[in-house]
């Protein structure tokens, strides 16, 4: 579903991203690990655009992801992200931050975006607090109301950037309860994150980046019981 070939990524002299090739399959779920500076934000931002790239190329479910212009922002919207800080719509209730995409950009009448964004609320567990708004909510269940607001657009692949690393220790479960439901639901997802426990529950695949690189990649099993690299043994020897 996405396809990445030789992608390269440069900020001035500093190269970001060296000769990336990944490919995501549809329904797979792949967890990208790695230092910090490694490349993983970077990477993850590139699938959407948020980030150019130097060169080599991206597609999405078939469709080269343009530079700009129209085109761009038909494909941003079949890939839903998540961030490490919320960035919801403070100003807005529950619902709205939910609805608002639906409406603003797929053309959905009001009573079928709400009845909608009703239903993902309370897959998430926060459909009791449809009416307040984000200050009201503690961290975890801003997080799951962003998961739902993503999803709300109906995106083929969903991306999620330490999406629990900025929340309490007791929040941080029921955001990866969620997303380990989603993975079981079929959905495609590329997850930047730390817990390992949820790359060995959900994921497909692990793939490790060091200086902006992919130094290898397997299934979680094998990675974490056995690494190939030194790099990869180095960082499981910090982490684990
Ligand atoms: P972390 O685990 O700390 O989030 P990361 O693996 O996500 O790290 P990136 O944020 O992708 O790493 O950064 C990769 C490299 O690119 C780092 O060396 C970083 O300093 C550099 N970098 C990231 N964004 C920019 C930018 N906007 N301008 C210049 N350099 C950048
Ligand atoms: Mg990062």
């Amino acid at each position: 579903l996405v396809v990445m070939k030789d992608v390269n990524k440069h900020y001035g002299d500093m190269q970001a991203l060296k000769q990336i090739n990944m490919t995501v399959g549809k329904g797979e779920v792949v967890v990208l690990i790695g230092p910090s500076g490694s490349g993983k934000s970077t990477l993850i931002r590139t699938i959407n655009r948020l980030e150019t790239i130097t060169d080599g190329t991206i597609t999405i479910d078939g469709v080269l992801l343009p530079e700009e212009g129209a085109g761009l922002a038909k494909l941003r919207s079949d890939v839903g992200m998540v961030f490490q800080s919320f960035n919801l719509f403070a100003h807005k209730t529950i619902l709205e931050n939910v609805t608002l995409g639906p409406i603003k950009v797929r053309g959905m009448k009001k009573a079928d975006a709400d009845a909608k964004a009703m239903e993902l609320l309370k897959r998430v567990g926060v459909d009791h607090q449809a009416n307040k708004y984000p200050a009201q909510l503690s961290g975890g269940q801003q997080q799951r109301v962003a998961i739902a607001r993503a999803l709300a657009m109906e995106p083929k692949v969903m991306l999620f950037d330490e999406p629990t690393s900025a929340l309490d220790p007791e929040m941080i479960n029921e955001v990866l309860d969620v997303m380990i439901q989603l993975a079981k639901s079929g959905m495609t997802m590329v997850v930047v994150t730390h817990e390992m426990g949820f790359a060995r529950k959900a994921a497909n695949r692990v793939v490790f980046l060091a200086d902006g690189q992919i130094v290898e990649e397997n299934t979680p099993e094998e990675f974490f019981t056995n690494p190939q690299s030194d790099r990869a043994k180095d960082f499981l020897g910090k982490i684990l």
